[in-house]
């Protein structure tokens, strides 16, 4: 059986994509263009504009102007909140179409969207949430420091034009942890999806302009990082940079934008560790859930998977035959049949960098216990790799250490708590952590000397209104919650003098 998608493609109307510019769709001013490749199928599905310098450039005027001097960042409490919460319902109502196409763009197969985190459901909630905040986030008065007569006030001001940078793997929740706390505070946006999934980010944009955002506040220029995000993060009119994505990427950003000062966000990728300790209210099942992560929806390609199991002595072989077990579970293929429950990788570039680290973890002496290698025959079209164990591996080599963004468990044994709390630790990352534990005192005490965003204690879940982000270089700010909101405004004082000898 050979996959195809171009009868998904034919059903769902997928054509060309096109640049978004102050409220009209257009081609790119030269004319260039990128080949979509479906990662499960190989087959070129559609194309879209590439932006050059100059749609760069105008994007950015646009949002600048409709920031300068359009009603968006002055518009009533009431009325950008009706339109985030009919953005939401949008969504809702298009949640099969939106699945669909990004299942065309990055195989996420329709079968992950009953996973509450990244589906269309939960970006609708974030708009939701955010909404909330429109009319609550303010500033507040201060009394006089040193005497004299005056009122001092504080207020939250939109921070401007946010260049809004997306990664491929989860487009509709992070689509809306950066588009509804920047609108919603009064920013203007110029975003920049993945050159891996455009297409379900074009139809989420169309849908913000039917939901009544207007014309120049958000833009959208699509093409590949190098030089589309390159023109983006480089421009002198952009305020702020949210970006999601690699940690090599997030790094440049931040030089990038030390020139002019730009503000930035980001969330980066992670190395999250489950520690299964051996009173683990149920080790099978602490050990399906960590290799889940890795054989369901992303295959491995999520920012906070737990891709580095440190597991007790005692339950060791226990672990390992749970995680065998649901690795020989994983389904591929077609991302529109219901039975399909993993993805391949998104390209070839990074089917290389997995292979690479697989001959990493056997060169540094780690035991392969399943998987290893791509999948061929039926799959052979597609980027499909084994689900893969490594076991006795080393805390300190590279397996252990880097982000694979593959089907790959690195698993560690430990012997004590201390010692699996540094291990858990002795990472530059620090995203999320899963604690397997039955004593309640062990849990707090592991969950607060993680250095980590996130830490779940025998479970791990996403919300909107929850604060997630990553401590080292896992990220800079939080995402969901108040303080997500905030970081789309600056504060500024203002000084009132009551009598006239501070005047
Ligand atoms: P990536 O860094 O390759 O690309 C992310 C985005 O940046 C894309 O839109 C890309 O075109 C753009 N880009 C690339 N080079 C650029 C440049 N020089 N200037 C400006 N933009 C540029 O990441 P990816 O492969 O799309 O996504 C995977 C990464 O994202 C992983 O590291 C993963 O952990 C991370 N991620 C993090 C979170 C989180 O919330 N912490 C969520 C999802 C993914």
């Amino acid at each position: 059986m050979t996959i195809s998608m171009l009868g998904h493609r034919d059903e769902l109307g997928l054509t060309e994509g096109q640049l978004l510019v102050d409220g009209a769709w257009r081609d790119g001013t030269e004319n260039e263009q990128w080949t979509h490749v479906h990662p499960a199928s190989g087959e070129e599905v559609g194309r879209f504009a590439v932006a050059g310098e100059s749609d760069v450039d105008a994007a950015v005027t646009a949002a600048r102007r409709a920031f300068d001097e359009g009603d968006w960042p002055k518009m009533r409490a009431r009325e950008r909140i009706a339109i985030l919460h009919r953005y939401a319902d949008l969504l809702r109502e298009h949640a099969d179409e939106l699945r669909g196409l990004q299942a065309l763009d990055n195989s996420v197969p329709l079968s992950f969207g009953g996973i509450y985190t990244t589906s269309v459901g939960a970006a609708a909630d974030v708009f939701d949430h955010h909404a909330g905040w429109v009319d609550k986030v303010g500033g507040e008065t201060l009394p006089p420091y040193q005497g004299g007569d005056h009122i001092a006030a504080t207020f939250r001001e939109p921070i401007g034009v946010v260049a809004a940078i997306l990664p491929w793997n989860a487009p509709f929740l992070l689509f809306a942890q950066k588009l509804a706390p920047a609108l919603g505070a009064g920013c203007t946006v110029v975003l920049k999806p993945s050159e891996y999934a455009t297409f379900s980010v074009l139809r989420m944009v169309e849908l913000l302009i039917e939901a009544g955002v207007p014309a120049g506040v958000v833009n959208v220029v699509t093409g590949p990082g190098a030089t589309v995000g390159e023109a983006l993060i480089n421009h002198p009119g952009v305020n702020k940079i949210s970006f999601t994505g690699s940690r090599a990427v997030g790094k440049h950003i931040v030089e990038a934008s030390a020139d002019g000062m730009k503000r930035v966000s980001l969330e980066l990728g992670g190395k999250s560790p489950a520690i299964v300790f051996a009173d683990a209210p149920n080790v099978g099942l602490a050990a399906m859930t960590t290799m889940g992560g890795l054989t369901l929806g992303l295959s491995g390609q999520g920012c906070v998977v737990q891709s580095r199991a440190l597991v007790q002595r005692e339950v060791y072989e226990e672990f390992l035959a749970g995680a065998q077990g649901m690795a020989a579970g994983a389904t591929y293929g077609d991302p529109f049949d219901p039975g399909v429950l993993a993805c391949p990788l998104i390209n070839s570039r990074q089917l290389e960098r997995v292979s690479g680290y697989v001959e990493q973890g056997n060169k540094d002496g780690a035991r392969l216990v399943t998987g290893g290698e791509r999948l061929d025959g039926e799959y052979a079209s597609g980027n499909f790799f084994a689900p893969t164990i490594f076991a006795e591996v080393d805390n300190t080599s590279v397996l252990a250490q880097e982000e694979v963004f593959g089907p790959v468990l690195a698993v560690v044994p430990f012997d004590t708590e201390e010692e699996a709390i540094r291990l858990a630790n002795d990472t530059k990352y620090g995203l999320g952590a899963t604690v397997f534990t039955s004593d309640v005192s062990r849990a707090f005490r592991a969950s607060r000397a993680l250095r980590a965003g996130t830490v779940g204690i025998n479970g791990f879940t996403l919300e909107p209104h929850l604060p997630f982000g990553g401590f080292n270089q896992s990220g800079l700010g939080r995402e969901g919650g108040r303080e997500a909101f905030e970081a789309y405004t600056e504060q500024k004082t203002v000084l009132l003098p009551l009598t006239e000898e501070l005047m």
